[in-house]
């Protein structure tokens, strides 16, 4: 028999949660002449839950997907999803520009040596390009001031036939926070200016909303709408939010009870003798640890669901196993099943015994816990 820790992920969730992302999005801010696009992001292994068979489980239904960079992309192409490929990065060498275009990518522009490099390159087609401008994250994207410069060296050359402008939230997972509604003022009035002083600017797509200016920033819905975390049915935000609420969680992690045994109390359980029982306890180990991408760090306390009801994580987490007191437990077994996180039990309730944000724990899942897809 195999070692019974195990993922699996629902397909058909990422599919419906795709479809509340573009249902969301076509209530998009009225000014809005076209209609609007959600690409999926499908970066870093589609968030752990497999980009492969994501895409292809998405191909009909999106026109674009959105990777990191170009090696993400020829992972896909390799597999054969045809679909247009957004890279989030752009390109890092010369040498990709080429490559990408071959590939059917599109570049995120994010800097000023990337775009002189593609000024400076003579390509046999014009490309469409995305010129991140920042609006405030600070990370990527060329500063508001010099967008005006930019854009006039873009659209004068050959190289491009069709520029989008698009920018990033910093703060849009805190519903409280006055930052977003600052970013996407500043990129209105970017782009209002852009216009009034290129007419060919009036003819760009635009491109604001994650996640979280999908499900509850409805002024950041534009042309293009970039959601990752919510197609994987994680909220990104840290309270309830009615559309947030809909999401399905794609990704179960789960395992069994392989022992049980009695704890009298005073005794200890695990490495470092960390966690004491207060009580005479019944403790169960399961097949799980940080090998198989449940995080060292969760504290004792971290919710397990046992049987469908839920116990307490005791004691440090090892690399194949982890202990939890089902003391209360009317009845227990070796060989009970045991989710981890999952449709009962969030990964971000999760991540936050162990000081992370569920974005992490899904994406940094390894190879080792056997992957399922339904
Ligand atoms: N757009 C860009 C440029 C990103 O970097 C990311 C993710 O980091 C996303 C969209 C998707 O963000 P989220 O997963 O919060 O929806």
């Amino acid at each position: 028999m195999s070692r019974p820790a195990k993922i699996t992920v629902d397909l058909t969730a990422i599919q419906y949660n795709y479809q509340l992302a573009q249902a969301l999005a076509q209530l998009s801010a009225p000014s809005l002449a076209k209609s609007p696009k959600t690409l999926a992001v499908v970066k870093a292994d589609a968030y752990g839950h497999g980009s492969v068979e994501v895409a292809k489980a998405l191909t009909a239904q999106v026109e674009m997907f959105a990777v990191s960079c170009l090696e993400e992309a020829i992972h896909l192409r390799n597999a054969g999803v045809q679909n247009k490929i957004l890279l989030l990065a752009g390109f890092f060498e010369v040498a990709d520009i080429d490559l990408g275009i071959q590939q059917n990518c599109e570049f995120v522009l994010h800097n000023h040596v990337q775009i002189q490099t593609l000024l400076d390159t003579s390509l046999d087609n014009p490309i469409t390009v995305w010129l991140k401008i920042d609006t405030g994250m600070h990370r990527l994207g060329v500063s508001i001031d010099t967008v005006q410069e930019v854009f006039a060296q873009l659209s004068a050359s050959k190289n491009i036939e069709n520029i989008r402008l698009l920018s990033h939230f910093s703060n849009a997972d805190d519903l409280t926070s006055d930052y977003t509604a600052a970013q996407v003022a500043d990129f209105n009035a970017c782009v209002s200016s852009l216009i009034q002083q290129q007419a060919k600017a009036k003819h760009c797509e635009l491109s604001l909303a994650n996640s979280a200016g999908v499900l509850a920033w409805p002024d950041s819905r534009l042309d293009w709408n970039r959601p990752g975390i919510m197609l994987y049915g994680l909220t990104p935000f840290i309270t309830s939010h009615p559309e947030a609420d809909k999401l399905i969680p794609a990704m179960t992690f789960t395992s069994q009870i392989i022992a049980l045994r009695n704890v009298l109390i005073g005794e200890s359980v695990g490495y470092g003798n960390t966690w004491i029982a207060q009580r005479d306890s019944v403790i169960a180990t399961i097949a799980v640890g940080y090998g198989d991408g449940y995080p060292r760090t969760a504290k004792s306390g971290t919710p397990v669901l046992v049987n469908g009801q839920r116990v307490s994580l005791v004691g440090r987490v090892s690399m194949d196993l982890i202990c939890v007191d089902v003391t209360d437990l009317a009845e227990v077994e070796i060989g009970a099943p045991v989710e981890l996180w999952g449709k009962h039990l969030s990964a971000n309730e999760v991540a936050k015994w162990a000081d992370t944000i569920g974005y992490e724990l899904v994406t940094r899942m390894p190879n080792r816990a056997k992957k399922e897809f339904i």
